[in-house]
């Protein structure tokens, strides 16, 4: 199995966290996202304990919220004394809600509105990522009218190509994403943030791209990083508090992917640090780092119930869900590959190759391509793994479908976490 979470019992049914995800397909109904909550703590504790021991005390996981965001996701992210990313009014909304302590938020985001801003000052929150020279204006002058010091990171670009889809790379010069130090841009916006009262400047932010499977792309984030921060040094006399890496730590969709040792890895990314602050006779930086994929993705899976299965002779077999890119997208955006298993035969022999697609009216509405299944039958539940992040956040009401429930499942027993979209759901907001 993809992962250790995963298993099959004696009616050859597949499980999850130890629950038949068939019987959880009968009592919850399909489309429905499963969540291992135990596995999601697992790893929010694996990414603080190993960034504290090797980056030190101080130092912090983020999660990003955006992989996947409902207000027990964030109570999670409290009790396991996180920190959290933001990206919208909406996210920090959840978060505030959920109770989670607004010093440890940061609120990202390429094009933070007015509202925004003024929003996340009002509830407190602990960090901007600064973007842009316009946000930088609207923080100072909102903190100057809440007569506060408001915390910021500056996001700057390295110029690093992440060797990823490019539709996930976003550390290269030509981002959209913050500001590049190759075009001076980066140097610019820190003496503009040096020069407001009202900004406690904290330190630089970056963030290579998603699905990074090595460390050599974070090395050379160090370096361009480190190197930036003693330049700015020696122009400005400001020295950097804190250097947030980002995220984009790579899961395993399929076999293919390899596997990380999350521990290793951050170890490697520490004594590297080390090394290079010492060559820059740079203090200790307070190191954050900011995953979403790799906290909330093999946690995930989503169960559907197989309608129509249809032989084209000589060209393709479709097997039909009763979900699709309403509720996962990636396939859509990115041609993402998944494993895909006949839930109710998961130990059968797989003896059809086939495009298994959604129900919207669209024809790259699929789940994926050549995946080989054990035949499913009209009713029978496929399972569709490492779908807990951004799946359930990127969901859409395409079709008016209405959007699955998800259910955690933790130490042996479900329960609802967010309740299936109803038709009044749907119409609630119709005036
Ligand atoms: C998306 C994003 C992350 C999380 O990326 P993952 O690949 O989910 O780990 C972190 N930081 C920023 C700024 C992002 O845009």
């Amino acid at each position: 199995m993809l992962y250790t979470n995963l298993n099959i019992n004696e009616k050859g049914h597949l499980t999850l966290g130890g629950l038949d995800t068939v019987e959880l397909a009968k009592e919850y109904g399909t489309p429905l996202y499963v969540m291992d909550k135990d596995r999601v703590r697992e790893n929010c504790r694996a990414y603080r304990t190993a960034m504290q021991k090797y980056f030190g005390k101080d130092c912090l996981p983020f999660y990003a919220s955006k992989a996947l965001c409902f207000t027990d996701m964030c109570r999670l992210a409290a009790e396991e004394e996180i920190g959290l990313d933001v990206v919208s009014s909406g996210e920090l909304y959840t978060a505030k809600r959920a109770g989670f302590p607004m010093e440890r938020v940061g609120f990202h985001g390429n094009n933070k509105t007015d509202a925004d801003i003024a929003f996340g000052i009002s509830l407190g929150v602990g960090h901007f990522v600064a973007d842009a020279a316009e946000e930088i204006e609207v923080i100072e002058r909102e903190a100057a009218k809440a007569g506060i010091q408001q915390k910021v990171l500056l996001r700057v670009t390295p110029g690093i190509d992440p060797h990823t889809h490019a539709k996930i790379a976003t550390g290269m010069v030509d981002s959209k994403f913050g500001a590049a130090i190759e075009t001076g841009a980066a140097m610019e916006l820190t003496k503009q943030i040096l020069g407001c009262p009202h900004i406690d400047f904290e330190g630089f932010h970056c963030h290579v791209g998603s699905q990074i499977f090595e460390a050599s792309p974070f090395i050379s984030a160090v370096d361009i990083m480190l190197d930036f921060i003693s330049q700015v040094m020696a122009e400005t006399g400001y020295i950097a508090k804190i250097l947030n890496l980002g995220g984009g730590f790579g899961v395993r969709y399929t076999e293919d992917d390899p596997k990380m040792n999350l521990e290793k890895f951050i170890h490697m990314v520490a004594d590297h640090l080390d090394t290079k602050r010492k060559e820059y006779c740079l203090p200790r930086l307070t190191i954050y780092m900011e995953p979403g994929r790799s906290i909330v993705a093999d946690a995930g899976i989503t169960l559907y119930t197989v309608g129509t299965v249809k032989k084209i002779p000589g060209y393709k077999n479709y097997v039909s869900v009763d979900g699709g890119m309403a509720d996962n997208p990636r396939f859509a955006l990115y041609e993402a590959k998944y494993t895909v298993l006949n839930a109710e035969r998961a130990n059968a022999d797989c003896d059809l190759i086939c495009t298994v697609a959604g129900r919207c009216c669209e024809s790259g509405d699929l789940i994926g391509e050549n995946i080989s299944l054990a035949e499913p039958k009209r009713g029978e539940i496929l399972a569709v793994l490492t779908t807990g992040a951004y799946n359930f956040s990127m969901a859409s009401g395409y079709n008016r479908l209405c959007r699955p429930a998800l259910v955690w499942v933790e130490g042996g027993k479900s329960r609802v976490a967010v309740r299936r979209e109803s038709f009044d759901d749907l119409l609630e907001k119709d005036l």
